[in-house]
């Protein structure tokens, strides 16, 4: 979720300004609802940070060492089917705007799952008790799987080229070697 951004049209329609004060800011409800529903439930992890080094994205809840990021998407600016509603005013550029949103938080979604990471995307009208079920469900299962998925760094270690292999012959190829 994010402030209406620098050089945005101003909103000239009282709709569109109940709206931008309506829509939560950063560090807000349902980000901070979540996350303290989920510390009730006894789980730790990492708030508003990239999951990755190399993505510069943040997401709201991170469980580094499960590799499970979860977003909370705001109704307004990503567009929630249910509640996304589309400015009259300056309606290309809201529309711009929101699609923009959602193919970057597509765009997220996909780099993430491709290093590994489960994804969990909860929408703002969506954050509630059963939000943390579901999120939790996610948290025990990926801890069970932790060392068949060889969690951490073992995983993304590459195995030893063969060149890098010990010189010495094991005991028993040597001796079936003959004599030079
Ligand atoms: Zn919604």
């Amino acid at each position: 979720m994010r402030r209406r951004p620098i050089g945005s049209p101003e909103p000239d329609s009282a709709l569109t300004t109940r709206r931008m004060q309506l829509t939560p800011r950063r560090h807000t409800t349902p980000e901070l609802q979540l996350q303290s529903m989920l510390r009730a439930a006894g789980l730790r992890f990492a708030t508003d940070i990239s999951p990755l080094r190399t993505l510069r994205r943040k997401a709201d809840i991170v469980f580094r060492k499960l590799e499970i990021a979860v977003f909370v998407d705001g109704c307004f600016w990503h567009g929630c089917p249910v509640h996304g509603t589309w400015p009259a005013h300056n309606a290309a550029w809201w529309r711009g705007k929101i699609e923009r949103n959602r193919a970057r938080d597509a765009d997220t979604t996909r780099r993430l799952k491709a290093a590994g990471w489960l994804v969990i995307r909860v929408w703002e009208h969506g954050v509630r008790p059963n939000s943390t079920r579901r999120i939790l469900a996610h948290v025990i299962r990926r801890r069970a799987q932790g060392s068949a998925r060889g969690v951490g760094r073992a995983k993304r270690r590459t195995p030893p080229r063969p060149e890098l292999a010990p010189k010495i012959w094991p005991r028993s190829r040597r001796r079936a070697t003959p004599p030079a």
